[in-house]
């Protein structure tokens, strides 16, 4: 069964290159793939499954990636949804996306030894939740409803955090003092849509403060950025990614709304469907921030069979950011 999410909502205009004597091409998006909270996650995993041998309980996906999931699956890592599926005294690591205070003091209740991996650019958002509802504010967190990450943050605060998904929530929002509201975000949301929901929250709560600092990350930033610019270039995208990946998800709306003619996601090449390619000449690719290159390589070998082998970068920035290991394993980077 393809896993591919048809999200091409049928808008009928013709992108310039669609021509029928124009080249077939592809626009590869940069950045795209394994963002530096991904990169961390994923080694800390393997560098546990060294230092500690098999098996590696983790809670949760270590990222929200079927290739990678599986892969560290068959190499002896036990995933768990809880704390309390890991036998007392193993070794179990936190996923990238962050885990509530009650995880922790669960995990310590079982004597479990933990490797956090969080991505640090969700701890800080984490900070934040702590420090505004020290100074008692309500907190409005800007996020999908059941997503981890959201889960973990709230956590910190949960008589103070209100979780928004999205502009059609905000209606029903209330507040303790409308002068003391600040908004937070989950960092994998769509930049545009987000800032339409801030927008809707500021009509209702004019006093509402922003965050310290961008919580959309870095990462999800760029890689909407570069799905941008090549969009209204494409008659198709492929967004190389996983469907519970908010990121490569929000990949697909964003391509759709600057202007591709049809946007798909895929796990694998072999989901691509042939049809799409019909009557195609300019395809984008891109992927999200948990897919590793060997991916998005299967599926440029397999448009490169139907004649699309003219590949072309579009580069909106270039990514150095790195992360340290937790600090248990950075011995075991060096
Ligand atoms: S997408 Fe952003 S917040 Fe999430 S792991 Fe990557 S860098 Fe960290």
């Amino acid at each position: 069964m393809s896993s591919a999410i048809p999200l091409n909502v049928g808008i009928t205009r013709s992108a310039v290159s669609g021509a029928a004597d124009s080249p077939k091409r592809v626009l590869l998006a940069e950045p795209r793939g394994y963002c530096a909270g991904v990169d961390r996650a994923v080694e800390t995993v393997e560098k546990a499954l060294e230092k500690h041998g098999a098996p590696i309980y983790v809670r949760k996906e270590i990222v929200h990636n079927r290739h990678v999931v599986e892969t560290l699956r068959e190499r002896g890592v036990i995933f768990v949804d809880e704390t309390d599926e890991v036998p007392e005294g193993s070794v179990v690591v936190f996923s990238a996306h962050g885990v509530s205070p009650m995880v922790h003091s669960s995990a310590a209740e079982r004597s479990l030894h933990t490797i956090d991996a969080t991505c640090p650019l969700v701890t800080k958002v984490h900070q934040e939740a702590k420090r505004f509802a020290r100074d008692d504010f309500d907190i409005l967190l800007i996020g999908h409803e059941g997503h981890e990450e959201v889960e973990g943050t709230a956590g910190e605060a949960p008589d103070h955090v209100q979780l928004v998904d999205g502009p059609d929530a905000v209606d029903n929002v209330t507040v303790r003092d409308e002068n003391k509201v600040i908004w937070l975000s989950q960092t994998t949301l769509s930049v545009d849509e987000t800032m339409e929901t801030v927008q809707r929250l500021r009509e209702r709560f004019p006093s509402l403060q922003d965050p310290p600092s961008d919580d959309i990350c870095y990462a999800t930033q760029n890689r909407q950025t570069a799905v941008k610019a090549m969009a209204p270039e494409c008659d198709l995208v492929i967004v190389v990614g996983s469907r519970n990946s908010s990121n490569s998800v929000r990949l697909v709306e964003v391509a759709l709304g600057a202007g591709a003619r049809a946007a798909y996601l895929v796990d694998y090449a072999r989901e691509v469907d042939p049809a799409w390619l019909e009557g195609v000449r300019t395809i984008g690719i891109t992927s999200g921030a948990s897919v590793p290159e060997i991916l998005v390589e299967g599926v440029l070998e397999l448009l490169a069979d139907h004649g699309f082998g003219d590949v072309q970068p579009v580069t909106t920035a270039n990514e150095t950011l790195v992360f340290a290991l937790p600090r248990e394993l950075r011995a075991a980077r060096a």
